[in-house]
């Protein structure tokens, strides 16, 4: 079996949206043990379009296509399909009556030229798009000039909605239509305030020797991942010869995986303290606003009021004043629990405090607070000290055991 990607849309083609699609696509194929050979990009050419499913039709036997699904006139991502493959577009109306049912759970408006998002090349398989409107197909095709057949799955543009359709529909159809046998099943450990290198010199010696599962690790600005990553003959197979593995990660660092998979590092922390009943009120300067933006953005379950506060000169006042106005804060609001932070522009850094029913922490980060990449990082420190000291984990590391 060998596949192709190819990206529909002349924004992408142009460079005015970043085709991250196609990325985590080929990294979930990959996971998948479905062979990737190339990946071509067109724009909304209906032409240009037909051609290049044609031409990547004669090179592989699936051809699974992103974007051009949606109602708008630049959509025509299932007309090129259907003129490929010779047949006419049926109009589908239980689709159309799911398509209006959606829009009126949205309270969004029908667009006029919706009914064309409820036609399909006949003979398509029709694939669920549980995230959006735009469903996707599947088109069964002899391959150019050949007699084998050749599957075209063409899924819609919108991240999300690719993802889930991709995963979902696409791959189990694959997996039983190639017999593919192995599947590459993957975990993805997070760690918080601790960079790369400091991870690499805990767990340095397991990447090296492991094979299957292997290890990697994945640095982002704001979260380390480690990616444990099996191949088996099915999910739970993989699951099976991961979990030692992630166990011992776990041990080796100390309690300072935040959280795995589709965690989020405010996610966890919101979690700890709504399971205890408390909210929490932040003060903060030397982050922009990051510390109430990831919580909100969390579910706000225990956030009860931020302030944010440009950086103003000075440190211990501005500690203070921060505690002070706290404390009015908590007052208001009626919440039980502050996290301040505020700049130090002395020592180009920020102060630290946490301050809850069960007791008070403090502590410094570096680096000047005005700067976007600092912020980040005193905002995903002071998040990673509070989920640390409410889970019980030691806020500083024991150097490895050689
Ligand atoms: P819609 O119903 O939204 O029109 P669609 O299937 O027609 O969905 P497109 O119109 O091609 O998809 O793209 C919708 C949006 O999805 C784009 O505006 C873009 O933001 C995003 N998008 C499309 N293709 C990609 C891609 N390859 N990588 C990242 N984002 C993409
Ligand atoms: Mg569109």
């Amino acid at each position: 079996m060998r596949a192709e990607l190819l990206m529909i849309g002349t924004e992408l083609l142009l460079g005015q949206v970043m085709d991250t699609n196609a990325a985590r696509m080929a990294v979930t194929l990959a996971e998948q043990g479905v062979p990737l050979y190339q990946k071509t990009t067109v724009g909304d050419n209906e032409q240009r379009i037909v051609a290049a499913m044609r031409a990547a039709l004669e090179r592989c036997d699936v051809v699974l296509c992103s974007g051009g699904l949606g109602p708008t006139e630049d959509d025509i991502t299932r007309e090129c399909a259907a003129k490929l493959a010779g047949a006419p577009l049926v109009y589908h109306p239980e689709l159309y009556e799911k398509l209006s049912a959606w829009y009126l759970r949205m309270r969004r408006s029908i667009p006029g030229n919706n009914k064309k998002q409820a036609m399909l090349p006949e003979g398509a398989v029709l694939l669920d798009n549980p995230k959006g409107t735009a469903p996707g197909f599947i088109l069964e095709m002899a391959r150019p000039g050949t007699q084998s057949p050749g599957f075209l799955a063409c899924m819609p543009g919108v991240p999300h909605e690719l993802d889930a359709m991709l995963e979902n529909e696409v791959l189990p159809f694959l997996q039983s239509r190639f017999g593919l046998r192995q599947v590459v099943h993957s975990r993805v450990l997070k760690v918080c305030g601790l960079g790369e290198s400091r991870v690499d010199s805990l767990i340095g010696d397991l990447i090296l020797s492991q094979e299957n599962p292997s290890i990697g690790l994945v640095a982002a600005p704001d979260v380390t991942r480690i990616r444990i990553a099996a191949r088996a003959k099915d999910a739970a197979a993989a699951m099976a010869l991961i979990e030692p593995v992630e166990s011992e990660i776990r041990e080796r660092l100390q309690g300072r995986v935040m959280g795995a998979d589709g965690d989020t590092l405010e996610g966890v922390v919101d979690g700890l303290l709504a399971a205890r009943n408390w909210r929490l009120a932040v003060i903060e300067s030397a982050t922009g606003g990051l510390i109430a933006q990831r919580l909100c953005a969390a579910g706000e379950e225990s956030f009860a009021e931020a302030r944010v506060l440009p950086v103003e000169e000075g440190h211990e006042e501005a500690l203070e004043a921060a505690i002070d106005l706290a404390s009015e804060v908590l007052i208001q609001t009626g919440a039980n629990s502050s996290l301040i932070l505020v700049a130090d522009t002395e020592s180009k850094g920020a102060l630290g405090r946490f301050d809850c029913p069960d007791g008070t922490i403090e502590w410094t980060s570096r680096g000047d607070g005005r700067q976007a990449r600092n912020q980040l990082r005193h905002a995903i420190i002071a998040l990673e000290k509070v989920r640390c000291y409410l889970s019980g984990v030691p806020l500083t590391l024991e150097a490895p055991t050689p």
